[in-house]
């Protein structure tokens, strides 16, 4: 067992953020300016969207997105209960009902067929018009892109992706980022490329530029032309805009953390290998799903429990890998059985009964580039202990 305490998450931080933080401290010019502009333009090369912006959180980016395609009172947003909280405060924040469809038992991706379901529902039941669907690309594995946008044409829908988790991904040999009308990355701490505090939202060029418009008090030209040579002092408010624009300090580290992340990437591939290969001897463990039409960002790596073959929970089995100093975490406390949510709707936990189920029996397992060997081989041990002790 190993003595010292394995974090759940740490990030790949190295002399060269430090470097380009340093620099930009240097310069003059701290908020959102030239770097910011290098890391859009860089971040829109590496997925291949026309355009890209930058801003300082991931709900930022999902909030803007909305606001930018007119998302409001009276409309209503389908999106998957087994996300982060954020996915759905968004949607209320924009004064739009949030309603939500179960999720496929492999992927615990939303369900198309239950999207359809829910939108035939919507269209007797509900007061609000659904105007956009909000897939979440769960633990950096792609929704089935094809039939979700299938749908959005059919019932004439926009499409908001929440790519948190998934950067790079791929789904039919195309990058998340390009697919639905808008896609808002998070990088946050524990994210496959962090700032410490950040996002991007990536679309069409017009999408983008009224986006930009939204995330900094809806002014109509931004702080660093103002104040460039080129600048005045003139601007406009032409919206009742945010402010979630990214200063260029963090964006000195989304930088760097860019030309890293193919080589992150390669290092998260090579951990899944080596759980893959040992936790597929195990019958008390079901493994994370790769469908052959994706490539997966691998931002978490999930593992569900086989309850029936084991003497305890999936709390307990959380408890007994920290008794052998391995971090765990719970992707996610389905939204519906936080109380805010489950008070407001009247949800029951078996309104989304495949979310509910799987709910009970997930663990996120550490999985990050910084890992060693000896770490990797350390979960995998504890992981052994546990079940050897406690299988039925
Ligand atoms: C991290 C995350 C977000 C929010 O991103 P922040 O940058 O923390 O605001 C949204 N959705 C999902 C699924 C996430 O994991």
């Amino acid at each position: 067992m190993r003595n010292t305490f394995l974090s759940f998450s740490l990030p790949s931080i190295g002399e060269e953020e430090v470097n380009e933080v340093v620099d930009t401290l240097r310069s003059g010019w701290i908020t959102t300016g030239p770097k910011v502009k290098r890391f859009e333009e860089e971040f829109a090369t590496f997925v291949g969207s026309s355009a890209a912006l930058v801003l300082n959180s991931g709900t930022g980016a999902l909030h803007v997105a909305l606001a930018t395609l007119g998302i409001g009172p009276g409309d209503a947003v389908i999106t998957t209960p087994m996300t982060f909280c954020s996915t759905i405060h968004v949607i209320e924040q924009v004064g739009a009902r949030p309603i939500l469809a179960d999720v496929e038992p492999d992927t615990l991706n939303i369900d198309p067929n239950k999207i359809e379901d829910t939108l035939q529902l919507a269209t007797c039941n509900l007061k609000q018009k659904v105007k956009a669907l909000l897939p979440v690309h769960l633990y950096g594995h792609p929704c089935e892109m094809s039939a979700i946008m299938d749908i959005a044409k059919k019932y004439n829908l926009r499409v908001i992706e929440d790519g948190a988790h998934a950067l790079p991904a791929k789904y039919k040999g195309r990058l998340i980022g390009t697919i639905g009308d808008l896609t808002a990355f998070s990088f946050y701490a524990t994210k496959n490329l962090t700032t410490g505090e950040g996002g991007m939202l990536t679309g069409a060029s017009g999408l983008i530029e009224e986006a930009r418009i939204w995330s900094l008090h809806g002014m109509s030209r931004d702080a660093w032309i103002r104040y460039s040579s080129e600048g005045s002092w003139y601007y406009e408010v032409i919206r009742p805009g945010f402010k979630y624009n990214m200063p260029d300090i963090l964006a000195a580290i989304g930088i760097q953390q860019l030309q890293k992340l193919t080589q992150f990437q390669t290092r998260r591939k090579e951990i899944v290998s080596r759980y893959n290969e040992v936790f597929s001897g195990y019958e008390e463990l079901q493994l994370p799903v790769k469908r052959p039409e994706v490539d997966h960002a691998w931002h978490l790596y999930v593992i569900r429990l086989n309850l029936g073959r084991l003497k305890i929970s999936r709390n307990q089995f959380i408890e007994e890998l920290k008794k052998r100093n391995i971090g765990t975490s719970v992707h996610f406390i389905p939204i519906h059985l936080h109380p805010y949510y489950r008070d407001k709707y009247g949800y029951k936990p078996d309104d989304f009964p495949i979310t509910y189920r799987e709910y009970q029996r997930i663990i996120s397992l550490p999985i990050y580039p910084k890992m060693t060997d000896q770490d990797v081989k350390d979960v995998i041990e504890a992981v052994g202990q546990v079940i050897d002790r406690f299988h039925c």
